[in-house]
């Protein structure tokens, strides 16, 4: 069928044309896009970072409605509501271990444009155009395994698009608290860098019930939210001599838990030495360029200290997906607060807007 969508033919390029998308295979659906996050990894994509084949449509962030349902599909019918995550295989040790976040085809079903079979769904004139992260959700109608769409209840279109990044930076940044540290109540959280990732972070310590949530970021704005948010106090390295010194003075010498979403090297090491004796780091964000050297035995062995690397929040989607659903439809998971919605012609002020920090979470509606 014919499909309006944003195509990067050249490394940079967003160009809204019409393609086409080919009907689903056995294990796929067909889904109708209602809105579509826009997330650091696509701009890192677009700009050939990540070096997906072009042509290739972006976006892993969708949600939307599904239309058509492949042969095998016996979850999902047409009508249904869902988020897009990430794809896995489903049969590597890892999958079938209830991680897929650690899949052995990870990169492959990511960033290789194609899907599981070596094919593409979408094309344009005969020409095969790449998927994103098995999605494409920069795109009026997009192609997906049914293990990566995700089947939500009991919310209006409306709604749904508000849940955009419950499928990546929302599930990242809760789930490194909620899957990766287990937080016991009455418990401290450092949270390095307040983004889409950090936030989720900050809400989720809150349902943990962590007592004490200390957001790090240099905008004053964004630290501000995070006090709405949960946060129980904040330390802006511009303002402060010592992050690390700020940091063990609010929290009577250190935190139990410290979550680096800010992708920057140097506050990996922060993180660790934030901590007190048996304290969990944990570290999900693509670091930007640059590389630290983290002292093992001061920093780790001697204070039985943990430092965890750790992608999309160590979820397993179609268990952890519908919980962050109910926490946010309950008021838990106040993720509307960083969203802002954009008409999809607009997709280069969303960019533009998340780049320079003026949205948390811009949100392209079809
Ligand atoms: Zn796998
Ligand atoms: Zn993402």
């Amino acid at each position: 069928m014919q499909i309006t969508a944003a195509i990067t033919h050249s490394k940079g390029e967003l160009a809204l044309e019409t393609a086409e998308v080919a009907g689903p295979k056995a294990t796929e659906v067909l889904v109708r896009m209602v809105a579509a996050g826009v997330c650091h990894t696509d701009a890192a994509g677009i700009e050939q970072f990540i070096p997906v084949t072009l042509p290739a449509i972006f976006g892993h962030e969708g949600v939307g409605v599904v239309e058509e349902v492949g042969l095998a599909v016996d979850d999902l019918k047409p009508g249904d509501k869902v988020i897009m995550t990430y794809p896995s295989c489903g049969v590597c040790d890892y999958c079938r271990d209830a991680h897929p976040f650690a899949c052995d085809q990870f990169n492959f079903l990511a960033f290789s444009g194609t899907f599981k079979d070596g094919t593409k769904r979408f094309s344009q004139n005969g020409q095969d155009i790449s998927s994103f992260f098995g999605q494409g959700s920069f795109a009026t109608h997009a192609i997906v395994d049914a293990r990566n769409a995700v089947k939500v209840e009991g919310v209006t279109e409306d709604q749904l698009a508000y849940m955009c990044s419950l499928g990546c930076g929302v599930q990242t940044g809760a789930g490194m608290v909620l899957n990766v540290f287990h937080p016991r109540p009455a418990t401290s959280l450092a949270v390095f860098g307040c983004g889409g990732v950090g936030m989720a972070a900050i809400m989720a310590g809150r349902i943990a019930g962590c007592s004490q949530i200390i957001a790090v970021d240099v905008n004053p704005g964004r630290l501000a939210l995070a006090l709405e948010l949960g946060a129980t106090g904040t330390v802006n390295p511009k303002a402060v001599g010592d992050v690390v010194e700020a940091i063990k003075d609010l929290s009577g010498g250190g935190v139990h838990y410290a979550a680096e979403s800010s992708g920057v090297p140097q506050l990996t090491l922060t993180a660790v030495q934030s901590l007190r004796r048996l304290g969990h780091a944990c570290v999900v964000s693509v670091t930007g360029p640059g590389t630290i050297e983290l002292p093992i035995e001061p920093a780790l062995m001697n204070p039985s200290c943990s430092l965890t690397g750790v992608t999309e929040g160590g979820s397993n989607p179609q268990v952890f997906i519908p919980q962050l659903a109910e926490y946010y439809k309950a008021g838990l998971l106040p993720i509307d607060r960083l969203v802002r919605f954009y008409d999809f012609a607009d997709i280069k002020q969303a960019f533009a807007d998340s780049h320079t920090g003026v949205t948390i979470k811009p949100v392209l509606r079809f």
